[in-house]
């Protein structure tokens, strides 16, 4: 099947007639063609965001509303037919999309067409100078989204959702390794009455379509999340432009794991945020620190859960890990289990290549658990982004904080632990946008979401989205 780009409501052939292969991971055939979109593409996406914007802009808060719910009410419609799409393109299990992926790009509709009709401008009364000053919140005017591969519909509609619930035209770009259900959201958006050229999707290789919707001139904000090296040379192009910049990246969690915590749950959980979604979840905790008295137990607990993990096709309701999104980011995850093992690292379960039957080509591989003695080595230090995680001792609350935040990522940290005080020490300390006690991955999407130090620059989520789809224009007025 062949997916086209979605401009002005309409689904077009790119200008120069240049296509990628689409690849489906769970057997490695190509199963169809993307658009490798030029400037010329992404120019004609621009006009006709550009055309939109006046009346876009001018619509009432409920009408937006009204057209961002019915989206999410038909996503939800169509559920198994979008879960079915994601799977076959990312290898992530059906079950999977079916719970997780579609109902969350449904949700992300919903909440920001909610959100918008209680964003309000602020106003200070400037008491004794007899003004008062009030900030508008002016939508931007053509913005840029461009998203990944791990989460396809769930973060590229976290990003579209907001920006053309505040107002905005957009030019959005899918990851070009998981296009399909971006392309299946054009014809949900025309059903549910959103105007043409409000929402324009260029598909296309992050170096030819992606480079040019960010080198556009009159693309006014950027909103990014991809891997970092990707955010330092979007961050370098942009920032001379003046773009708005929003930029979610790669990470390094670290799971701090105390003796005291609640142990079933904290196993049961510790799993899913090792290996849910092959472990290619940017909020995964793929370093687990345990605290000494509990390590022997964990660790043949662990392990013996791990390998309990069944590897297969998406589409069997019996796996639970999947195939990974790519061959080269398979040689990649491979290629690291082999540094680790040259680091001393000691391969507790996994490390290999698993053929599923029926599906010999297919992108699989055991779920890794590796035990180290030190945390000063790549494997503990790189993003992996997959199903491989560490897991060392440490004795005391401050040298595991030390290593926690050693790593240069600062996106989110998970913390098991029944003692109040500690717990309030240590989130005080950690250096991570996210941090979650005694639990993983629970999300309200109202709190900011995002990290520090090389995870990122900004916050996504709530209100936090919305201020960073509009420019603030305050007025004051004396009387
Ligand atoms: P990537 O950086 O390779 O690509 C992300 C997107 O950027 C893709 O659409 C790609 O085509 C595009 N792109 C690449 N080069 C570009 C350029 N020069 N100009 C404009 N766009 C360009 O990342 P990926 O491999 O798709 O995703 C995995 C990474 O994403 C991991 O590092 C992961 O941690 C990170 N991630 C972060 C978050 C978060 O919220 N912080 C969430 C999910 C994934």
């Amino acid at each position: 099947m062949n997916i086209q780009n979605f401009i002005n409501g309409q689904f077009v052939n790119p200008i120069q007639d240049d296509w990628l292969d689409n690849y489906c991971p769970a057997n490695g055939e190509v199963y169809g063609k993307l658009p490798n979109s030029s400037a010329e593409d992404v120019e004609q996406a621009y006009q006709s965001a550009k055309s939109a914007f006046p009346g876009w802009s001018q619509t009432t808060l409920e009408e937006r509303s009204r057209i961002l719910i019915k989206i999410s009410e038909l996503l939800e419609a169509n559920l198994q037919r979008f879960a079915e799409a994601e799977s076959k393109d990312n290898g992530k299990p059906i079950s999977l999309a079916k719970s997780i992926d579609i109902p969350r790009a449904a949700s992300n509709f919903r909440f920001f067409g909610n959100a918008i009709t209680q964003f309000a401008s602020e106003s200070h009364e400037s008491i004794g100078q007899d003004a008062i000053n009030y900030t508008l919140r002016q939508p931007i005017g053509v913005v840029g989204c461009i998203s990944p591969w791990n989460l396809p519909l769930y973060l590229f509609t976290w990003k579209i959702a907001p920006a053309i619930a505040a107002g905005n035209c957009v030019v959005a770009k899918p990851s070009e390794v998981t296009p399909m259900t971006a392309f299946l959201l054009g014809d949900i958006c025309n059903e549910a009455g959103l105007p043409k050229g409000v929402l324009n999707i260029v598909h296309g290789l992050g170096s030819t379509t992606g480079q040019a919707i960010i080198e556009h001139p009159e693309i006014k904000a950027i909103s990014f999340t991809g891997g970092t090296e990707t955010g330092a040379h979007i961050a370098k192009i942009a920032a001379p432009m003046f773009k708005k910049l929003s930029l979610e990246l790669g990470g390094k969690n670290p799971n701090i794991i105390f003796a005291d915590c609640n142990y079933d749950n904290m196993l049961e959980t510790t799993i899913n945020s090792s290996f849910a979604n092959q472990g290619q979840i940017c909020l995964c905790g793929s370093r687990l620190f345990i605290e000494s008295p509990i390590y022997a137990k964990f660790k043949k607990d662990f392990v013996e859960r791990v390998k309990k993990l069944k590897v297969g096709h998406p589409s069997d309701n019996s796996t639970d890990i999947g195939a990974l999104v790519s061959k080269p980011h398979l040689e990649k995850i491979l290629s690291y289990i082999e540094v680790a093992k040259k680091e001393n690292g000691k391969i507790l379960c996994g490390g290999n290549q698993v053929e599923v039957k029926g599906f010999e080509n297919g992108y699989y591989l055991e779920p890794t658990v590796i035990e180290i003695e030190t945390d000063d080595c790549r494997i503990n230090q790189e993003e992996v982004f997959g199903p491989v995680v560490t897991i060392m001792p440490f004795n005391t609350e401050e040298e595991v904080l030390q290593m926690a935040n050693k790593v240069k990522y600062g996106l989110s940290a998970t913390i098991w632990t029944n003692d109040l005080k500690r717990t309030m020490r240590i989130t005080n300390q950690i250096e991570a946008g996210i941090v979650w006690v005694n639990t993983w991955m629970l999300r309200d999407l109202r709190t900011p979401f995002g990290g520090m130090k090389a995870s990122g620059v900004g916050r996504e989520g709530g209100f936090e989205a919305l201020r960073f789809f509009t420019e603030a224009k305050n007025v004051c007025i004396k009387y």
